[in-house]
């Protein structure tokens, strides 16, 4: 295969339009009514929104290389590996749990809406615990790194964490008696819009979409969870639905005098893909080596980034609840001045 080749292959399998070439090569549309067919309509959407984001991007002079380099960099080193195993993993997840589930599902309207709420489920497991065990942190971080909000955010993960992610909701799934037929068309809606939450302000400068957001976890939601301000951390971890985000309080919406600052809260080198790919990784090698004792160093690989064996923890969730409390008392404050005031004065 010479290089014009392989790079052409690489653009039809980026934009996803294999599928429709093939429809008007044959001058056969037949498969539209099929759900194959619909699937190759529906998956050039996001790659055809990042291709808008980028040329208005450009067009307004908005355009700035460092937004995108590090999520494209990461796109193209996990191209290759990352979804070779993430697959194999699937289906070594069902042939070993099948026969443990606790029912059968079919692919029927009510089946779809149980099985959603158990993905978003097994969904909500693993992104929590990618942010609450420092191991998987630091798979998780390369998808926080960077520091402004777009399409290509969406390729931007370290190579094995697609495998862990799939591992935790397939096993989840298939237990709870989601079918392998139901599970890949969740997963398949899931991608969708997981990738759709990730539209820059470029495209939908407020995220909210109306009333959705009540149920659904919006672009707004996930810039929400993008963010380091302290508010923010740590919150919003589901991915359509934003159900569980709301059983478990970790639901929070976004304030319009909150700026959202992306990134995570190390400081990071932009430029640098072994930063935002290693990173953490040596954040947490140089924890473990200066700990003392073996317990202080398996400590340090399972509690929440920011523990540490001196007590003097800066994790996510010490950072909100001092935040929330600091609000508290301001508030606290103002109603106690304003109980002061006599008649006829008045404050604003
Ligand atoms: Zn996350
Ligand atoms: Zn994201």
């Amino acid at each position: 295969m010479n290089i014009f080749e392989t790079l052409y292959n690489e653009f039809i399998g980026f934009f996803g339009i294999g599928g429709i070439i093939e429809m008007v090569k044959k001058n056969d549309y037949s498969s539209l009514t099929t759900w194959a067919g619909i699937q190759n309509l529906i998956y050039p959407i996001i790659p055809l929104l990042l291709l808008i984001e980028v040329v208005r991007a450009i067009v307004y002079k908005r355009f700035k290389i460092e937004d995108y380099k590090l999520s494209f960099m990461v796109f193209v080193l996990n191209r290759f590996i990352s979804r070779f195993i993430s697959i194999a993993a699937v289906g070594f997840c069902i042939g070993l749990f099948e026969q443990w589930a606790i029912f059968k599902t079919d692919i029927t309207w009510y089946w779809l809406l149980y099985g959603y709420v158990i993905w978003e489920f097994a969904h909500f497991v693993y992104h929590f615990l990618a942010h609450k065990v420092r191991i998987l942190w630091c798979l998780h971080s390369t998808h926080h790194a960077p520091q402004q909000m777009n399409l290509f955010v969406n390729f931007a993960h370290f190579f094995l964490e697609a495998p862990y992610a799939d591992v935790i909701r397939t096993s989840i799934c298939i237990i709870l008696g989601v079918s392998p037929p139901l599970l890949f068309l969740i997963m398949f809606i899931d991608g969708l819009w997981g990738s759709f939450i990730h539209v820059g302000e470029n495209i939908i400068k407020n995220g909210r979409l109306g009333f959705l957001g009540k149920f659904l976890l919006t672009p707004s939601h996930h810039r929400v969870h993008h963010a380091r301000n302290p508010l923010y951390m740590d919150t919003n971890f589901c991915n359509l639905l934003n159900i569980w985000d709301k059983v478990f309080k970790t639901y929070q919406d976004e304030k319009s005098e909150i700026k959202i600052e992306y990134g995570i809260t190390r400081k990071i080198n932009q430029n640098n893909i072994l930063d935002a790919y290693f990173g953490e990784i040596v954040c947490l090698w140089k924890d473990i080596v200066k700990a003392p004792g073996i317990k202080n160093k398996l400590l340090y690989i399972i509690m929440p980034p920011g523990w540490s064996h001196t007590g003097h923890h800066q994790t996510a969730k010490i950072a909100r609840t001092g935040y929330l409390s600091e609000q508290d008392k301001n508030v606290k404050n103002d109603e106690g001045s304003a109980d002061q005031l006599q008649p006829g004065q008045s404050f604003s």
